[in-house]
């Protein structure tokens, strides 16, 4: 697309956008004045959808109302509500309803599914992830191979980036080649939390399942930004959660997928609770466990409805808007970041993400090489919400269902006044 930077060209193109009208269907902070804080923490945190709030009241009123009864009487009862929410789920990631679970949180749900598909032997038992794997992922690996009696400092390959910033395939390929007969499971974060890069997933589980490893996906930044297309792909499972860009509150629910290739497989280990249990028996109570045949096997718990229904409202926003149109949005709007960054002819800022858009989702990773943390803290004080990584980024992600071409425009004007004005 052909850009231009003036305040009048991002105008029209809000003008001309087909996801305008959502922009209004959000909360957004606000500054002192009452204006709209320019929000960009959608990886972090998404805004509210006022849905919401809609919802989350009808179910304290339909437990005022029903009481118990509300399980089955409700007008989405409970029993059944993680059922409403994974067909468009399901969408979103590219996979078959049967695929998708919303429940737990992500590292919970990374544990179970390294209980099932990090399956060590004494030969086969080390753990593939990226240098700067987000904490918790770290943290998850390290202590499976620990429960497990082996030694991270040993059985943990690092996959590093070459020049420090972007990760490259064939380096993956050569340590997967090089550890091919030790490895047990591939973990990789896509996409990447600190440097906005996404990983060519199918290549990496083509790779993986060639010699027999199993593939996990960790999709935090990714659900809600890119198509992962889970089910193609034939990754083994992924998990993800549901508060960064799919607005479903903080510390909301996960989600999780198992290809439907595992579904029947009798052998594979799992941790079980009776919400996995066939539902038509579930209540007879002292039975032996009979799974259900899908990723619901997996549930533990009867799950937290007030949490779940902030995600039934998300993810109707979602299927509302199109997640094919909300994906060609994000595309022009970062490119339009992206053009306005470039525009400032600055020798000291150095965009860390991809420049190539299938490489990346919404988010920009702005590098300042000349700058500390005050730089950050003045875009904050002029009511800029983004967040600072040490040593000098500044992450920024507009979110295409609440975030504007103005936004963007905004932002840029606001970061020059800092630098060259202020
Ligand atoms: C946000 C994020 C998490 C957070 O995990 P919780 O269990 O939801 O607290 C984990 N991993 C990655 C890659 C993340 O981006």
């Amino acid at each position: 697309m052909n850009y231009h930077n003036t305040l009048g060209f991002a105008k029209s193109l809000d003008e001309k956008d087909t996801l305008k009208r959502f922009r209004s269907q959000f909360y957004f902070p606000k500054q002192h004045d009452g204006s709209n804080k320019l929000y960009f923490c959608g990886n972090s945190l998404g805004l509210q959808p006022k849905l919401a709030k809609t919802y989350v009241n009808k179910v304290l009123e339909d437990w005022q109302i029903y009481g118990v009864d509300g399980h089955t009487d409700a007008e989405f009862p409970w029993m059944p509500y993680h059922e409403f929410l994974s067909q468009p789920m399901a969408k979103i990631v590219g996979a078959k309803e049967s695929e998708v679970i919303i429940m737990n949180t992500l590292s919970v749900n990374l544990h179970l599914m390294m209980v099932s598909f990090y399956r060590p032997t004494v030969k086969k038992r080390k753990i593939l992830i990226e240098t700067d794997a987000f904490p918790s992922d770290l943290y998850g690996v390290q202590s499976q191979l620990k429960f497990h009696g082996f030694d991270p400092d040993e059985d943990l390959v690092i996959w590093q980036p070459k020049n420090n910033q972007y990760y490259e395939l064939s380096d993956f390929d050569a340590l997967v080649d090089q550890h091919r007969d030790e490895l047990a499971l591939v973990l990789i974060g896509n996409t990447n939390y600190y440097t906005g890069q996404f990983f060519d997933m199918k290549h990496i589980t083509k790779k993986c399942h060639h010699y027999d490893i199993s593939v996990g996906f960790d999709l935090a930044h990714g659900v809600g930004n890119i198509q992962p297309h889970l089910h193609e792909i034939g990754a083994d499972f992924a998990v993800w959660c549901t508060y960064k860009y799919l607005n479903s509150g903080p510390g909301s629910l996960g989600g999780c997928f198992i290809h439907e290739k595992h579904h029947k497989d009798k052998a594979i280990p799992r941790f079980e609770g009776w919400w996995g249990h066939d539902k038509t028996t579930r209540f007879n109570m002292r039975q032996a466990f009979n799974p259900i045949e899908s990723v619901e096997a997996w549930q533990l718990s009867n799950p937290p409805i007030l949490s779940m229904t902030a995600v039934r409202a998300s993810l109707e926003v979602f299927e509302e808007a199109g997640f094919e149109t909300i994906l060609s949005k994000s595309k022009s709007l970062t490119g339009y970041l992206e053009y306005l960054l470039k525009d400032l002819n600055d020798n000291n800022i150095n965009i860390i993400t991809p420049k190539n858009p299938d490489e990346r989702g919404c988010q920009l990773s702005i590098q300042f090489l000349d700058a500390d943390k005050s730089l950050f803290d003045k875009l904050t004080q002029a009511g800029v919400v983004a967040d600072w990584r040490e040593p000098q980024v500044i992450r920024v992600a507009p979110a295409p269902l609440y975030n504007s071409f103005e936004d963007v425009y905004q932002f840029v004007q606001i970061l020059k006044h800092i630098r060259y004005a202020g």
